[in-house]
């Protein structure tokens, strides 16, 4: 298998729509390629995430009757096509197999453009997306520094630098803990008007020090990436660029 040419295998094999020889071959392919196998994850924890309450909502009463209602006044089926006689159950069965198809069609197009040139930045959006379902966005929901950076002792095997922008207008909401690259991250959660800022640090690897302000987008949201003092961090927001780099320069400063 080369990834480099096919880089849609990945999705086939998670979708199950290889043959099995298709299979083995990626599945040989995902334990000598790390990037495929970074890619895997971020795509199998998505998918996890799609399934959770919140995000998974039951057709309204109403709705139900109207499909039934509009039902009533479909033409009989073709006798020669039993797969297609209309009835309530297999009808609900296949509206029900084409919401899933819709659900992993989305999971495959957000999870397929960057992700096949750098997994982190699906990992990192993916992040974002799955903080801003209800009660996802903070473990230790507090404007104040000095409450949500004790808060990481002992959770994390580093300190994150941990500051209030309210006086830039990026007032601090609160941190959590989230798994990203392969290792436990602080992410610190900022607000800008309506919009949530996610910032994921970690340590940076390797000597990169006060490196410019990196801009990625990835399927509508903005990917800031830049290290300073040790740490490598990357804003994630659907707040505009502009917004997003005043935010980055700011924490820079601070
Ligand atoms: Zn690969």
């Amino acid at each position: 298998m080369n990834c480099q040419e096919n880089p849609h295998l990945i999705h086939a094999y998670c979708d199950g729509e290889l043959d099995p020889m298709r299979c083995l071959e990626v599945e040989q392919h995902l334990r000598i390629c790390a990037a495929c196998a970074q890619q895997y994850r971020a795509l199998q924890g998505l998918r996890t995430t799609l399934r959770q309450e919140g995000l998974y909502h039951p057709a309204p009463a109403d709705l139900r009757q109207q499909i039934r209602d509009s039902l009533e006044h479909c033409p009989p089926a073709p006798a020669s096509t039993p797969a297609a006689r209309p009835r309530f159950s297999s009808l609900f069965a296949f509206a029900a197999g084409i919401a899933a198809a819709f659900a992993i069609l989305f999971a495959g197009q957000f999870m397929n453009q960057g992700s096949a040139t750098d997994p982190l930045l699906a990992e990192l959006t993916a992040g974002h997306v799955r903080s801003l379902m209800a009660g996802h966005l903070m473990d230790v929901p507090s404007s104040n520094q000095h409450t949500v950076k004790p808060w990481f002792e002992g959770k994390l095997d580093f300190s994150p630098p941990v500051k209030d922008l309210a006086a830039s207008g990026y007032p601090l909401t609160g941190g959590r803990l989230d798994y990203l690259d392969g290792r436990p991250v602080a992410a610190l959660a900022y607000q800008c008007r309506k919009h949530v800022i996610n910032l994921f640090l970690w340590p940076a690897t390797g000597a990169a020090k006060g490196e410019p302000i990196a801009t990625q987008d990835y399927h509508g949201y903005h990917v800031l990436s830049w290290n300073q003092d040790g740490m490598t961090c990357h804003a994630v927001s659907d707040l505009n660029t502009g917004d997003l780099t005043t935010f980055a320069r700011a924490f820079q400063k601070e």
